[in-house]
């Protein structure tokens, strides 16, 4: 009911088609060739698999899971949107995508060792959009995941959410694991 008055208010059209009912329609969502492998977020090429034995040895980020390649048409569409803060929705759209590359990609159990942070926003564009795109996108993938956003970083494995990877999360990574994260995920919409 709340959905259907939503609808009625605000009425949704898809982001890439213009149909009329959802942000993303079920046809344009299957075109999205979401990642069933994660890769080294800092070779280029990149290399399959967590982060490479080479890069750790100076980086801080254990594994990047980025859900589609950064030029698929519809994921730049959905990180360009979600700057813009009438489309503050779209978090539930990139979370639903997120959680698919998860699902196809990922053997690891979610449990009580993980929580989950984002990569802030400058004050500046936070001020600009009028929300932190970051934060959204971590609030909904805590519900799906059911895992807590905590900045209790002590012996845990932190799941860090950014829309798209840059290399400033390792920066962020590294303020994690001085806190004493065991391990720092990145999770992301694309790799750059
Ligand atoms: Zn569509
Ligand atoms: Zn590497």
């Amino acid at each position: 009911m709340k959905q259907f008055l939503l609808n009625l208010f605000f009425p949704r059209f898809c982001l890439n088609c213009k149909k009329e009912g959802t942000l993303l329609c079920y046809d344009c969502f299957s075109l999205i060739q979401i990642l069933n492998k994660r890769y080294c977020p800092f070779c280029h090429p990149a290399k399959p698999g967590n982060t490479c034995p080479s890069c750790q040895e100076k980086r801080f980020i254990d594994a990047l899971y980025a859900a589609a390649p950064s030029n698929d048409f519809i994921i730049k569409k959905i990180i360009s949107q979600l700057r813009k803060n009438y489309f503050k929705d779209l978090s539930l759209v990139a979370t639903f995508i997120i959680a698919n590359h998860l699902y196809l990609c990922n053997r690891l159990t979610v449990n009580n060792d993980f929580v989950l942070t984002f990569c802030p926003c400058s004050l500046k564009e936070k001020k600009k959009i009028g929300f932190d795109p970051a934060e959204e996108i971590a609030k909904e993938i805590a519900k799906a995941l059911k895992i807590e956003i905590s900045g209790n970083f002590f012996n845990k494995k932190v799941f860090l959410v950014n829309d798209v990877f840059t290399e400033e999360m390792d920066s962020f990574a590294k303020k994690i694991k001085e806190k004493g994260a065991e391990k720092v995920f990145a999770l992301t919409l694309a790799r750059d």
